[in-house]
């Protein structure tokens, strides 16, 4: 994934949106940095009797419009780069959706999928250790990412909890229900990703009939899983993971998909099902493409055969600049991560908040307030798009940037 230097991708996006909004020089240079950064060493041991150290990084990435917000992710190709950039889009996702808090991210350089559960808790608990006092509900709130999940959540807050001796569970989001969890997040991404594809189908006046779904992870199994309560149907032709894609033009029943991929950990030799390239699957004609992998997918190489009428990033970073000219003058509607993905880290926030009050809500207030949120986002992103005559991403961006510029100028900072 770092063939592509994900960190200068970002700040040529910020870069862009900043002189459509004439911004500064020194806001510029604020907003194309990280405000705080941590690049730290943990000493973890392993189940063989050695210490393993690994590479970790959290990075605040900024915090004007309040506290820095974003997931951590174990996975192999780590870099502080690869981090840069996705706490940069964390910052511009939570504008946005407008929800007051900044951007961050977090992750280890480690292969999750060769370690024991042990090794896995050893981990976490240690990256917790490395960062415990830069972190907390007002300033910095770790969750979920690529290979990270609640089970990791609960340990790092129960690492936590046990530093600054106090009960704490705030300080982290996407953790299980018993352990001040909220209802409605670990379907919250994909639910807010699914509900913009509505509002763009009413938008276009189309029919989603097909989709498919690069990368059947959390996001994308949930979004298969939601197409028919949200869109009222719509067949999922494609699916794919790290280790295979998988093809049938009749459609997979989803939740015999996932239940598949949940027992074998992969979408492969799922009965009936053909298999394809990567390439194939996002170039199949289907009338929603959804990207849930990791950066970089859609690329100069592959944007110009992509047939969907709708991209929708529930990925981070899924798509180069060079591609997104391409989808736009292809006329395809993309609904890019900053919006379609927010759908996760605006049901944190409602985690937090309800962590606060230690009061909780009922799944049916989650759904409908998130479904408000989104649907004013995709809608404030189209006047935009309208407004600056630019790609979807550029438009979502001078969204993202003015407000968390404007912040930075009433606090004096520039
Ligand atoms: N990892 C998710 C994202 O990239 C959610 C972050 C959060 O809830 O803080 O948006």
């Amino acid at each position: 994934m770092e063939s592509y230097n994900s960190f200068k991708v970002a700040q040529s996006q910020v870069l862009e949106a900043a002189k459509l909004l004439n911004l500064d020089s020194a806001t510029c240079d604020l907003l194309m940095w990280p405000q705080r950064e941590f690049t730290f060493t943990i000493p973890v041991k392993m189940d063989n009797g050695s210490v393993k150290i690994f590479h970790a990084y959290r990075i605040q990435y900024n915090y004007a419009r309040g506290p820095a917000k974003g997931g951590i992710r174990f996975h192999p190709e780590e870099t502080i780069d690869t981090i840069r950039a996705l706490a940069s889009w964390m910052v511009w996702k939570t504008a946005v959706a407008d929800i007051p808090l900044g951007g961050g991210k977090g992750g280890v350089r480690c292969d999750p999928k060769k370690m024991s559960e042990r090794e896995l808790e050893n981990v976490s608990r240690a990256y917790i250790r490395g960062v415990a006092q830069h972190i907390g509900i007002d300033k910095d709130i770790p969750a979920p990412d690529v290979y990270t999940n609640p089970q990791i959540m609960v340990w790092m807050m129960d690492e936590y909890e046990t530093i600054v001796n106090n009960h704490n569970p705030g300080v982290l989001t996407d953790k299980p229900l018993q352990v001040g969890g909220t209802e409605g997040r670990r379907d919250a991404t994909a639910r807010g990703g699914v509900t913009t594809v509505r509002e763009a189908c009413k938008l276009l006046k189309i029919e989603p009939k097909t989709f498919a779904i690069q990368g059947f992870g959390n996001a994308g199994q949930r979004a298969a899983l939601l197409h028919e309560e949200i869109l009222g149907g719509g067949k999922l032709i494609a699916a794919s993971d790290s280790r295979a894609a998988i093809y049938n033009p009749k459609g997979f029943d989803p939740k015999e998909l996932v239940t598949h991929k949940l027992k074998t950990g992969s979408v492969k030799d799922f009965p009936g099902s053909e298999i394809i390239s990567h390439d194939e699957l996002l170039t199949l004609n289907v009338d929603v493409l959804y990207p849930a992998a990791l950066e970089n997918s859609l690329t100069a190489d592959n944007a110009d055969k992509i047939k969907a009428k709708i991209v929708c990033e529930l990925a981070n970073g899924p798509t180069t600049p060079e591609a997104d000219i391409i989808l736009y003058q292809k006329g395809i509607h993309v609904i890019p991560d900053i919006l379609a993905s927010a759908g996760g880290v605006t049901v944190s926030y409602f985690e937090m908040v309800q962590d606060k009050y230690s009061y909780f809500w009922e799944e049916e207030l989650i759904h409908e307030r998130l479904d408000k949120k989104l649907t004013k986002a995709y809608h404030t992103v189209q006047d935009a798009i309208k407004e600056k005559k630019v790609h979807p991403r550029l438009a979502a961006m001078v969204v993202g940037v003015a407000r968390v510029a404007e912040v930075c100028k009433l606090r004096g900072w520039v």
